[in-house]
Formats: structure tokens, C-alpha cells, sequence
């Protein structure tokens, strides 16, 4: 179809914000609609009661090289709400031997940051680093751990964690293609591009507000409440969308992109194959002010916490491909991940401070070869739909970045600047 002149798109989420902003910009007539209360999805913040403070629902970490993203933040002019140390360096803590180590990568593309003992990893040697070369070659139906040797320290210490966080799928599972195209994108582009960025406030006030503000500025209109219930077709177009609020028609020359969670997707839509295995992030907040020449964050190895942030007021936990700690009552598993915290902060394990646990059962689909295959292109058989969201298939695991890339392709598909990925 030619542009449309009208496209409502569903999900606040960031797929669906980078969608609206790119046509509601190229001067398409956009209405947003979300089924919570507020824009943001699984990337937001709020006030937490318990901590009696904002915190986000998740520690989530950018690099220079997220391309889309750092597009998406020029688009909505929230460069300055970025903060970070500014180069790229990852201080780790080994729990089980108490080894420190800060990896720190040059800035180039050739990485001679590994011939030096204080930039690696501490127990790897330059040739340790040799065999990571293969992921990028790895067979789609291939796992990180038919890669990568499980028993070598570089793993234990480097590619296990990396894998993990950027996949949010264990080692063992995780597709090793993935992955290897995570580290060609970050790694494997030298340090400028591993610098480390983080929302100064919060991840509303970098990712989500300033995005509706732009929106609003573009006329396009953002609907709270309004949660999608159905779709209605005719031939080969959608016809209708069914609203909490009631039914919007879809006339000609109209069109709407799906920026719904994978299992809404599905529901909507019931002949869509998309991911339909999931994994948990489990997140763990601590009330402590830190001094500000505390590490912006500390990579644990061996511990149940994975990376430890600090931010303002808080110390926060990620834990990763968490399915194992889903059940464990909250009262059990804050002191656990606190010592971990206290480690890696070089803090008094006791008292532990006010504490919240939030867990995320359904943080991200599974990044396993099976669940890769399930991964649906932007567009649909309907000429006037288009589907966004960390779940379609952009070649990037689920991540902020993922997310974004794929609004961005949805409206591209719809503007007909680009074909469907
Ligand atoms: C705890 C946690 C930690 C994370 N950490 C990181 C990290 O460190 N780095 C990183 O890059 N990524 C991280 N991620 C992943 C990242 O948050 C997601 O990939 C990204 O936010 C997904 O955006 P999305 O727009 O695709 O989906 P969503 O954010 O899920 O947006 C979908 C939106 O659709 C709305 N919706 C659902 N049903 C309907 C309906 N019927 N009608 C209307 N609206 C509807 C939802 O309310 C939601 O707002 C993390 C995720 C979690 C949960």
C-alpha cells in the first residue's frame, strides 16, 4: 500500500513508541494506544512503596554501539539523560576466589587490549580469547556451550555472563549465532563502542517521557486504557480493531502495527508463529546511598547476583535466566543476593537495608535456536498490519535495542522505506 495517512499502533511499549514517533515525524496522522495505565512496558519506572523511592522494573544497561537506540534517543532529544563512566570498563568480582579484575577493551577495532594482563580477564591468557571467533560461524541449531569450552575460565568468568545477560537464556540453551552476533556488535567493535550508558534519573525519564512529548508535538495522540480485544479482516486487510474503548474501523488508505507482547500477539492473531517459551529476570533493590566514586556497576561471578548497579538512592541487582529463583520467597533470596551486593560494593553484610524484590516470570522470550525459528518478519499477509516488538525477528536478542529496531522497521515497512526484515 501507499503511505498511510492514518496508522494506529498498539502497545506503548518501546517497539510501539519508536514506531509512532517515526510516522507521527514523516507526518502521519498516529494514534497510540496502551492497555496500562501508563507508556513503557517492560522498560519503565515508578515508586516503589515498600522503598519509599522511584526505582526502575529493570537494570537496563545500553552501549554506544545500540545503533537504534542511540537513534531513537537523538529522535527524542534525550542524550543529555544519559550518564556512565564515560569509557568502556567492567569491573568483576569472582565470589568464589575473591579475584577482582576491570575488563577493559581499547577503544579500536583491533583488540590489543587483550595482550594486556591489565585489561583482560584475570587467568586468561591472549590465546583464551582465540575460540570466540567461532561463534560467528556457529550453526543456527548450535548452543553457546557447543561453541565455547564451559570448562575454560574465559567462559566462566566472560562469555557465560555476557551470554546470559544479553540473551537472557543459560549458556547451555542459548543460541551461539546470537550471541556471536552480540559480541560482533559490541566487542568486536572495539571499545568506543562497548562504552557503557545509563539513564541519569530513570528509564521513563530517558526512554518513555521525553518520547511522548515528541509524540505530542508531532499530533499524535496517545490513548491510556485503551487495550486492544480483537481484530477484524476483510480479504487480505484488517478491517477493525476492538478497543476496551470501543471499535475503531480501519478505512482505506489506513493501518495499524501490533507492538503487543509475543503471547498477546499469538492471541490476537491465531495463526502467528511466535516465540512461546520464555525466560525470568529477577531483580533485586537495596535503599543505600552510594558515594559517587563507588563503580557504576560490578559484573559477579560465581554468586547468585549477576551485575550489581548502582544508581541514585538504590544498589541493584540483575539476575538473568532467574526460572530457578522464580519460587524462592522474597524474604529468602534478599539476604542471599544482598551478600553478594556487599561483596561487590566492599560493604558491612549486616544490617542489609530496606529491600524490594521484583520478579519477572515472562521478562523475555527464550534466545534458543527453537524459539530463534518463530521469530516473525515485520510484515504480515494483511497489506495494512505490521507487527513490532523484541520478539519479531531483528536478528538482536530482546533488549531495548531489539525493541526499538523494531518499531522502527514496522513504520518503515508501512512508510515503504524499506522491506520487511
Ligand atoms: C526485568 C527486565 C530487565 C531487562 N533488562 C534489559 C537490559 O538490561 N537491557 C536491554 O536491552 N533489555 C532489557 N530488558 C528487555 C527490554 O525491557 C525489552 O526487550 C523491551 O522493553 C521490550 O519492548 P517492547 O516494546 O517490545 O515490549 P513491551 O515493553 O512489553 O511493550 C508492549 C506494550 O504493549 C502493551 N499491551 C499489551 N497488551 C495490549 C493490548 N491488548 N492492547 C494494548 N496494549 C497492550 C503492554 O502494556 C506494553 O506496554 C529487560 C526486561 C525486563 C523485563
Amino acid at each position: 500500500m501507499s503511505q498511510p495517512h492514518r496508522v494506529h499502533v498498539v502497545g506503548a511499549g518501546l517497539a510501539g513508541l519508536a514506531a509512532a514517533l517515526t510516522l507521527a515525524q514523516s507526518g502521519v496522522g498516529v494514534v497510540l494506544h496502551e492497555a496500562a495505565p501508563q507508556a513503557g512496558g517492560r522498560c519503565r519506572s515508578y515508586v516503589d512503596a515498600k522503598l519509599g523511592c522511584r526505582i526502575d522494573n529493570g537494570n537496563h544497561l545500553l552501549l554506544a554501539a545500540n545503533r537504534a537506540a542511540m537513534r531513537y534517543i537523538d529522535l527524542i532529544g534525550a542524550r543529555a539523560t544519559l550518564t556512565g563512566p564515560g569509557v568502556a570498563e567492567y569491573p568483576f568480582l569472582d565470589r568464589a576466589t575473591g579475584e577482582r579484575w576491570v575488563l577493559r577493551p581499547n577503544a579500536g577495532k583491533i583488540p590489543w587490549w587483550v595482550l594486556a594482563p591489565s585489561r583482560r580477564v584475570k587467568g586468561t591468557s591472549p590465546f583464551s580469547y582465540l575460540p570466540a571467533r567461532r561463534l560467528m560461524q556457529a550453526p543456527a541449531q548450535a548452543v553457546v556451550t557447543e561453541i565455547l569450552d564451559p570448562a575454560a575460565t574465559i567462559f566462566r568468568r566472560l562469555w557465560q555472563p555476557l551470554a546470559v545477560a544479553a540473551l537472557n537464556t543459560e549458556a547451555e540453551a542459548g543460541s551461539a549465532r546470537l550471541f556471536g552476533e552480540v559480541v560482533r556488535q559490541s566487542l568486536g567493535q572495539g571499545g568506543a563502542a562497548c562504552i557503557p550508558l545509563l539513564p541519569r534519573e530513570g528509564l521513563s525519564e530517558t526512554l518513555i517521557d521525553p518520547a511522548l512529548g515528541k509524540l505530542s508535538t508531532a499530533h499524535g495522540a496517545f490513548r491510556t486504557g485503551s487495550r486492544l480485544r480483537s481484530l477484524a479482516f476483510e480479504s487480505d486487510r484488517l478491517a477493525a480493531l476492538d478497543f476496551d474503548g470501543g471499535v475503531e474501523t480501519v478505512l482505506e488508505g489506513e493501518a495499524a502495527i501490533l507492538a503487543v507482547p509475543a503471547p498477546i500477539a499469538a492471541r490476537l492473531l491465531p495463526d502467528l508463529v511466535a516465540p512461546d517459551e520464555f525466560r525470568a529476570i529477577v531483580n533485586a533493590h537495596y535503599r543505600i546511598a552510594m558515594h559517587g566514586d563507588a563503580p557504576w556497576f560490578v559484573g559477579v561471578i560465581g554468586g547468585t547476583a549477576e551485575w550489581v548497579f548502582r544508581k541514585p538512592e538504590i544498589l541493584s541487582v540483575t539476575v538473568s535466566a532467574a526460572d530457578r529463583l522464580i519460587d524462592m520467597p522474597a524474604e529468602e533470596l534478599a539476604p542471599i543476593l544482598w551478600r553478594d551486593v556487599a561483596a561487590a560494593f566492599d560493604l558491612a553484610a549486616e544490617p542489609m537495608p530496606p529491600w524490594q524484590i521484583v520478579k519477572e516470570k515472562r521478562a523475555t522470550f527464550a534466545a534458543t535456536p527453537a524459539q530463534l525459528q518463530r521469530r516473525p518478519k515485520a510484515a504480515t499477509r494483511w497489506t495494512n498490519l505490521a507487527l513490532a516488538g523484541d520478539w519479531t525477528d531483528t536478528g538482536l536478542p530482546a533488549t531495548i535495542e531489539g525493541a526499538i529496531a523494531s518499531g522502527f522497521a514496522a513504520a518503515d515497512l508501512l512508510l515503504g522505506r524499506a522491506e520487511s526484515r
